[in-house]
């Protein structure tokens, strides 16, 4: 396929928030060649570069002056087999949902917990998303990416990418000139379920399934989530933040029912959730951008709101949370400026 350039392209349908903006480029590969074909166009251009995948986690403040990237290389390949794992590569353009599927169907185990996460491969591995009990970086092996700086290509393997909660070296803005190509999951061709998310521990181990497990997932996330194609939103807004111990315990002295949860030695993970509900701010709304009303994490486009309408509502749900508890919460969700 040909390398896809086009200007002043809308990304209302390349963002899951819904933002009404243009680019002044955008541009799709669908092969290693292509990219490098596209950078070294880009080079001419002189303007900034914005690598997307579905635009789920994404937060545009207004039209993108420069070039956005997206990758459409759906290559799925298998390099090794042994007795109970293989090693799948996927290109990075490929739907995230629908390898998870394809996994399942090819007999290949370990990510039917992350079912129905919106997005691309590419950004499952710079994203390390996770849910109901699981996180991406456990079955990742390595990541193939293009370093935009020196043209050459790069492996790095899953204990070079600094994996953590939502995070990854990619994510770091001395690490965004590499392009990720395709990431290599080992995967269990022995079906054991990961029942440790509460909902999920109420299932019967016995004759479960991966796709038992898939459709109670997608379920559940049907049930708490708002339809991006319905009301525009990138999922939880906020991370859950992650506090020394001492800070913990004295919230837990004047906050008893506050919800926590053990992290890496000498911290704890607090609720973002919890915290924003009791400063009240579940189902308000600041002009057009709103709080979910069933999950506060969500921040939500009720039509025509602007990225920056988006981010003033999350600027107030920081400050107000801080100001009750002492808490600052990171957003997850990229704020886009140009
Ligand atoms: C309804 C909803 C529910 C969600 N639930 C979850 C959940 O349960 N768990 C979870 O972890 N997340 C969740 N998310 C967030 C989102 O789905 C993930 O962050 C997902 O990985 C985003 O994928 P994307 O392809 O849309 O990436 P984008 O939003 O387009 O990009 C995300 C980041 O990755 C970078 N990027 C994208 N592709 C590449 C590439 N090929 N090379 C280098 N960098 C790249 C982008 O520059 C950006 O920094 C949810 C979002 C929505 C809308």
């Amino acid at each position: 396929m040909a390398l896809r350039i086009e200007n002043n392209y809308p990304l209302k349908a390349h963002n899951s928030f819904g933002m009404d903006v243009l680019a002044d480029r955008f541009v799709e590969y669908s092969a290693e060649d292509e990219l490098r074909e596209a950078l070294s166009l880009a080079s001419g251009w002189n303007a900034p570069l914005l690598h997307i995948g579905a635009g789920c986690n994404l937060l545009f403040c207004g039209d993108y002056h420069g070039t956005v990237l997206h990758s459409a290389i759906k290559s799925f390949d298998v390099l090794e087999r042994n007795d109970d794992s293989v090693l799948v590569r996927a290109g990075s353009g490929i739907d995230w949902d629908e390898f998870v599927q394809k996994c399942i169907g090819e007999g290949f185990f370990g990510l039917e917990n992350l079912s129905g996460i919106p997005g691309e491969v590419g950004s499952s591995a710079v994203q390390n998303i996770g849910a109901y009990g699981v996180e991406v970086c456990e079955r990742i092996e390595r990541v193939e990416v293009l370093d935009v700086e020196s043209g050459q290509k790069r492996v790095f393997a899953a204990d070079e990418c600094a994996y953590g909660y939502r995070d990854s070296i990619f994510k770091r803005p001395d690490h965004k000139h590499y392009i990720v190509l395709a990431v290599c999951y080992r995967l269990s061709t022995v079906f054991e379920p990961v029942l440790t998310y509460a909902p999920l521990s109420l299932m019967n181990p016995e004759s479960l399934t991966a796709n038992d497990i898939r459709n109670e997932v997608l379920s559940l996330r049907n049930s708490k989530l708002p339809d991006p194609a319905v009301l525009g939103n990138a999922g939880s807004f906020f991370m859950n933040p992650v506090v020394a111990v001492s800070k913990a315990r004295s919230l837990a002295s004047e906050y008893p029912d506050m919800p926590q949860y053990p992290a890496t030695d000498g911290f704890v993970k607090l609720s973002a959730a919890w915290m924003i509900d009791r400063c009240g701010w579940k189902g308000r709304s600041m002009g057009q951008a709103g709080v979910y009303e069933r999950q506060p994490l969500v921040l939500v486009n009720l039509g025509g709101a602007s990225g920056e309408e988006v981010l003033a509502l999350a600027h107030a749900v920081i400050d107000s949370v801080y100001e009750k508890f002492g808490v600052y919460l990171r957003p997850e969700v990229n704020a886009i400026h140009s």
